[in-house]
């Protein structure tokens, strides 16, 4: 057993039978212990992490300086009600917006981030526009609203009826968003990257000809950087690559190094419309969380991460281009930063299998694309090791895939 275990993994599953609602599909692993791109199980088996915590442990597991800036807060003050100021909500909120812009509100998550998106485009805008574009094959989260906004039918299943006011449009066609734009609509809100939907990286045109239909018709532009924002993509914001400036952003996942946080950034005239007694959360802006925030932003500085990012970013590209060239089921690499899809013509779930029997863990999403979101620290030996692995498994797949089955 793993020192910081206390009992197997199969007691952890036999717990999890008995009284944790099965609304996830589980590995039957429990994990006990991290540390950087490693995490351990409870039986003590060492796991190289290049998906740590669904990208939210933007700095890999544990890292030094947030876990001492969670103990030096925790013995101070947890949580106090935002009907105060306190100080590490007023220090995170200015080392985000002098690295973006505007203001900054605080939540938990994702997307409650993307639910006050909604809320302040609407509230910003005239009467009588309340419509929000949104784009096939995103994600903005579960609350009924955000729901909404993901333009992906399979998630919708069940839950009708949905909020009203949500138009869907393809990606890269700003015909088609300019003609769904109307006089009743207030918003764009599109991932610079679609995460979920497949790591999609748009035309180099589409985004700022969206920023140019946003302003010729009155409407905010939203882009939600969940997944993009805190240097995944080797900036400190998705928009940065593009140069195109959002009137609202949406943070959460990576942003306080793994300690729940979700926050809105809002241009400065627009801010306001946030309005006192109009939007809240009662845990948003903790300053538990908010020391983690502040620390998350000094370790990416002080430890060089945004250009580390860039490196090992580089070094994926290499080793993953060579595989493509080697294998046809690679069918395309899409790689911004630490962001990483391989996109197969064969379903990706059985190479994230596969990976995880050789102590890998990666991701699958939409089908056919295997996803690595890794840590900023992730070193040149990890990325090594871990594409090895993967040369290793999509060499065995494509094996299967050529070898008739009777
Ligand atoms: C993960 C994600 C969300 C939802 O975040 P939660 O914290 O799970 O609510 C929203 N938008 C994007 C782009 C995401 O990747």
């Amino acid at each position: 057993m793993d020192p910081a275990a206390t009992q197997s993994s199969e007691q952890t599953i036999e717990q999890f039978q008995r009284y944790v609602i099965p609304n996830y599909v589980r590995y039957p692993i429990s994990l006990v212990r991290g540390e950087g791109s490693y995490i351990w199980d409870a039986e003590g088996n060492r796991y190289l992490d290049l998906f740590p915590g669904w990208g939210c442990n933007i700095l890999g597991h544990c890292p030094p300086r947030v876990v001492e800036a969670i103990q030096q807060q925790a013995a101070k003050l947890i949580h106090v009600p935002n009907t105060w100021h306190m100080e590490p909500q007023g220090q995170f909120a200015e080392l985000l917006c002098t690295r973006s812009f505007g203001k900054a509100f605080f939540c938990n998550s994702g997307a409650e981030a993307v639910e006050a998106a909604i809320k302040l485009a609407r509230l910003h805008s005239p009467e009588g526009r309340y419509k929000i574009i949104t784009f096939e094959n995103s994600f903005h989260g579960r609350t009924l609203a955000a729901v909404t906004a993901t333009a992906q039918p399979k998630y919708h299943e069940g839950l009708g009826p949905l909020i009203a006011g949500f138009r869907y449009a393809p990606v890269n066609d700003l015909d088609a968003v300019a003609g769904l734009v109307d006089d009743e609509t207030c918003g764009i809100l599109i991932e610079p990257i679609q995460g979920e939907g497949g790591v999609n990286i748009p035309d180099a045109e589409f985004l700022p000809g969206l920023r140019r239909i946003a302003d010729e018709t009155g409407c905010l532009l939203i882009f939600d950087e969940v997944q993009t924002g805190m240097g995944r993509t080797g900036t400190w914001f998705g928009y940065q690559q593009w140069d195109v400036q959002p009137d609202i952003m949406t943070l959460a996942k990576g942003l306080a190094g793994g300690v729940a946080c979700g926050a809105l950034i809002a241009r400065d005239e627009i801010a306001p419309s946030l309005r006192p007694g109009m939007h809240a959360s009662t845990f948003g802006g903790n300053p538990l969380a908010m020391a983690a925030g502040i620390a998350t932003v000094r370790t990416i500085e002080q430890e060089g991460l945004l250009e580390n990012c860039r490196r090992m970013s580089e070094r994926f590209r290499e080793k993953l281009q060579s595989l493509q060239d080697e294998l046809p089921i690679v069918s395309e690499l899409r790689i911004r930063g630490l962001m990483i899809g391989i996109d197969l013509t064969i379903p990706a779930a059985p190479a994230v299998e596969k990976c995880l029997q050789r102590r890998l863990l990666v991701n699958a999403t939409h089908d056919t694309v295997l996803r690595l979101l890794p840590a900023l620290t992730v070193t040149e030996e990890q990325v090594d090791e871990g594409c090895a692995i993967i040369a290793d498994v999509l060499r065995e797949l494509a094996q299967e895939a050529e070898t008739p089955t009777t």
